[in-house]
């Protein structure tokens, strides 16, 4: 039987991979944070002290196994959960995730992944890359303060509002105008504007979605 995809994509704060935790549970299938793939190559050419614009810097990809699991990511079995998370992290994940090579390889990680499985998998360009055939793809988006809010509360951090708006926006700006696969909503993806709703009013809609499809 052909596996069952479902495509969540959206910007920074838009819940996405909380609400896509969740549905994979109520659906017992795979959930993938493709953000936290581009996060973990970001952590190691950092760690390796090379340039991040410079494409031989991430050579080491040639040798890298991810594994997405239980909500963690491991390469090569280090366990990066803790620090993908990193501010630092945060604000050089859009150059490393603009570098051709480094989306080649990691778009060739997630469909693998997806072959043989039932997924949910989160991103930028899930539903317009990833997985163009995906029997479900949502759109998520929310106002800008909200997302802000959200990410503060998520990583409990002591920041001001203001600084983390300013964070989000420059970050959403980087990801949208890239060249290569940027962020952006597949022709037939369906927009959830999550801003007043509950996580459990996204999920019940995202499931009439699934539901009509399966
Ligand atoms: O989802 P998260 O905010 O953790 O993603 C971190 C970064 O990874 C994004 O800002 C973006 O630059 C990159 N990303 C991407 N394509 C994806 C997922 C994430 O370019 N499918």
């Amino acid at each position: 039987m052909q596996p069952f995809h479902i495509a969540i994509d959206g910007p920074a704060g838009s819940g996405k991979s909380s609400i896509s935790k969740e549905l994979a549970v109520k659906l017992n299938c795979i959930h993938i944070d493709t953000g936290a793939m581009y996060r973990a190559v970001t952590a190691i050419a950092l760690r390796n002290q090379t340039p991040l614009d410079d494409v031989n810097s991430y050579q080491f990809l040639e040798s890298s196994k991810f594994v997405y699991k239980k909500e963690s990511i491991y390469v090569n079995d280090e366990n990066l959960t803790e620090v993908i998370r990193d501010k630092t992290i945060s604000q050089h994940v859009s150059l490393v995730s603009s570098i051709k090579y480094v989306r080649e390889t990691l778009v060739k990680v997630q469909q693998d992944i997806a072959k043989d499985y039932d997924v949910v998998m989160d991103g930028r360009d899930i539903g317009s890359v990833v997985l163009p055939h995906a029997q479900v793809k949502i759109f998520l988006t929310a106002q800008i303060e909200e997302r802000a809010k959200r990410r503060i509360h998520e990583m409990g951090l002591d920041i001001p509002l203001r600084q983390m708006i300013e964070d989000i926006q420059t970050r959403d700006f980087k990801d949208s105008t890239r060249a290569i696969s940027p962020l952006t909503k597949a022709s037939d993806a369906i927009i959830i504007d999550t801003t007043y709703l509950t996580k459990k009013e996204v999920i019940e809609l995202i499931m009439t979605e699934i539901n009509k499809r399966k």
